[in-house]
């Protein structure tokens, strides 16, 4: 068989939401799984975590906070960072989902549609994104607060980076709309969770460092990412591999063919750069990523493998993610569906 396999480790998954809880402090720890829970299914990742103790959860959409619902049953918050749009308003209530109101337009529409159900407010404290500006937030604030929202938010632009200007700014510009609002609040993502207690107030919202990416440095691995090797060829020196050629070899080397490519999120721009894993010696990438397929350089190896390793113990997300000039949140999310995809773990 040549296809390769994922493996998505839920008891790593979940010990990471309760280091993290624990790193909340007095918070609760939410958690994020949007864009398919980081790519690896955001169905089976919320109801594992729900069975850990997670009890709120996040999404960017309305359609995905449905298939959130639909896997993890009623009872527990899903909560939809972009809001109410027009169109929303069934699938919000049928899968009673919890808008974060980004603009007074956001806000009518709620109130106009579901003058009954539970909302959460967005706003910007200065990333410029999402939410409301400290003007509008004045401008409505006082119907929203007679309207009892269950939550108002916002999100740090630099969390992970703990020295930069940006962190404390937008804290005080968050409590400076907030501080006597009397409702919950949860300004901190993976990163605003590490910066200390200050910027954790009710309920955190990690995402990145639940699936094993930095700025949680603790994290354990979630996806392991297995390739299976179709065939191994000997090169004599002079001899080049790949589209255009791109790398050659002025000794005999040694090429293993393995069964992934761009096609599998496996980004082009890891070319002759990332790595892989055969046991626990990297070989690293030779000539360009194809649309199946990748060339390996195991000239140093003494026995052909029958496997590489991409992502698992040798080989953070990050790692690779360095490698081709990205972030790790960009590997993870392009993982693909041809995969096989196999999950382990208590609640799997
Ligand atoms: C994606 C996102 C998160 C989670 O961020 P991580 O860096 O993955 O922990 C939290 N809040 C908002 C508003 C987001 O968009």
């Amino acid at each position: 068989m040549a296809r390769a396999k994922l493996t998505i480790d839920l008891d790593a998954l979940c010990d990471n939401w309760r280091a993290l809880d624990r790193h909340s402090g007095n918070a609760m720890a939410g958690a994020v799984v949007k864009a398919d829970g980081y790519g690896l299914d955001s169905g089976r990742v919320a109801v594992a975590l729900a069975q850990a103790g997670a009890r709120h959860f996040f999404v960017a959409l309305a359609e995905e906070g449905a298939r959130v619902r639909q896997a993890i049953g009623e009872g527990i918050p899903v909560s939809v960072f972009s809001g109410h749009m027009a169109g929303d308003a069934a699938l919000l209530r049928d899968f009673e989902l919890t808008p974060m109101l980004n603009s007074p337009e956001q806000v009518k529409r709620q109130f106009d549609a579901l003058p009954a159900a539970p909302f959460g407010i967005q706003l910007d404290s200065g990333m410029n994104r999402l939410g409301m500006e400290a003007a509008d937030w004045a401008a409505v604030r006082g119907d929203v607060l007679a309207r009892d929202p269950d939550l108002i938010m916002s999100h740090l632009a630099c969390a992970d980076e703990p020295d930069h200007e940006m962190n404390a700014k937008q804290l005080r510009a968050f409590r400076d709309m907030t501080d006597d609002a009397g409702v919950p609040r949860s300004l901190s993502a993976t990163g605003g969770i590490l910066l200390g207690p200050d910027y954790r107030f009710e309920l955190t919202r990690p995402g990145v460092g639940l699936y094993g990416g930095a700025p949680f440095m603790d994290a354990k691995p979630v996806a392991h990412l297995k390739l299976p090797v179709i065939q191994c060829r000997d090169l004599e020196a002079g001899e080049a591999v790949g589209y255009g050629v791109t790398w050659h070899t002025d000794k005999p080397a040694r090429i293993a063919t393995v069964a992934a490519g761009y096609a599998d999120g496996l980004i082009r721009a890891m070319s002759n750069r990332a790595r892989l894993f055969a046991d626990d010696v990297a070989c690293p990438l030779a000539g360009r990523v194809s649309m199946d397929l990748l060339t390996v350089d195991i000239t140093h190896l003494d026995n052909d493998p029958t496997w590489f390793e991409l992502l698992g113990h040798n080989q953070t997300v990050d790692d690779v993610a360095d490698a081709a000039g990205t972030i790790g949140y960009e590997i993870l999310t392009s993982l693909r569906s041809r995969y096989e995809r196999v999950y382990t773990g208590e609640y799997a």
